[in-house]
């Protein structure tokens, strides 16, 4: 706390888990901030980094259980800053990806709340340097495409009808929240003209020690064992030198197209 200062919000990455993929501003704002508001997917690791004095408060709200709404986490973020407290609101990956910094970013200012965000490293990009690939390539693959799976928490707009269309042979695809069952969005993508063949991997928990890696065909995912929360789907040729802990090729294990 600074008295007299005008009090900030930081909307800060706490990347996908590992302490050690924090930024260095990240690190230093999460060591002094006056109040951490973090998400369910911050890992107790970067939580710990807190200062002693700090006050910190989990306003996660997975799918479901709603513990905290929208609009109570915006108060609180308000109130703190309005009482010259630093607030560091922390979230998993970057807060830019599917982490509704819009709605929190408008709220702050409409109070008259100054605000600064910090990048962090998002799950996509985590996922691929664990499994030793690119995203793009230049021999096949020129554009990504991050969608949210539409089973996750149902309150995306869009959905994969839409996306769906969108794919070329040069996307690589990435679903974050692709739900626990992949078979029926694996069937929805070939069903959309995406070839059955392409690389497909599932990884759970990225940068954590309980880290899962599965690699398959796109086809193949209809097999996929139902995978581990919070995981990440990458879908695209420029995946296919990549190094996954765990295989599926089973020739009697591709998707029934109707
Ligand atoms: N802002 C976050 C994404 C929040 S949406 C980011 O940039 O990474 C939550 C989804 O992100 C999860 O359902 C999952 O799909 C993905 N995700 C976040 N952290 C992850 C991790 N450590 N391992 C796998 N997926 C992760």
């Amino acid at each position: 706390m600074n008295p007299g200062a005008e009090a900030k919000v930081y909307f800060v990455g706490a990347g996908p888990g590992d302490p050690e993929l924090l930024t260095v501003k990240a690190h230093s704002l999460i060591g002094r901030g006056d109040v951490i508001l973090h998400d369910d997917l911050v890992s107790a690791p970067i939580i710990s980094l807190a200062g002693t004095n700090a006050r910190v408060v989990n306003v996660g709200k997975r799918c479901g259980a709603k513990a905290i709404t929208q609009e109570e986490i915006n108060r609180l973020m308000i109130s703190f800053a309005q009482r010259g407290m630093d607030v560091v609101r922390l979230k998993g990956g970057d807060p830019s990806i599917f982490g509704r910094l819009g709605e929190e970013i408008t709220a702050l200012a409409d109070a008259g709340i100054a605000f600064e965000v910090v990048p962090g490293i998002t799950a996509a990009v985590a996922a691929a340097a664990r499994l030793a690939t690119p995203l793009t390539d230049r021999r096949s693959s020129s554009k990504i495409l991050i969608v949210s799976g539409h089973r996750a928490c149902g309150t995306e707009r869009g959905g994969e009808k839409e996306w769906a269309k969108l794919i070329a042979e040069d996307t690589t695809l990435v679903v974050y929240m692709p739900g626990s069952d992949l078979s029926g969005l694996s069937r929805r993508l070939i069903e959309a003209g995406t070839s059955p063949e392409i690389p497909s991997i599932v990884v759970s928990n990225v940068s954590a020690p309980q880290e899962q890696q599965l690699m398959t065909t796109l086809d193949g995912l209809f097999c996929a064992p139902v995978n581990a929360s919070p995981s990440i789907l990458l879908i695209g040729w420029a995946l296919r030198g990549a190094k996954a802990h765990e295989f599926i090729e089973n020739e009697f294990c591709r998707v029934p197209v109707y």
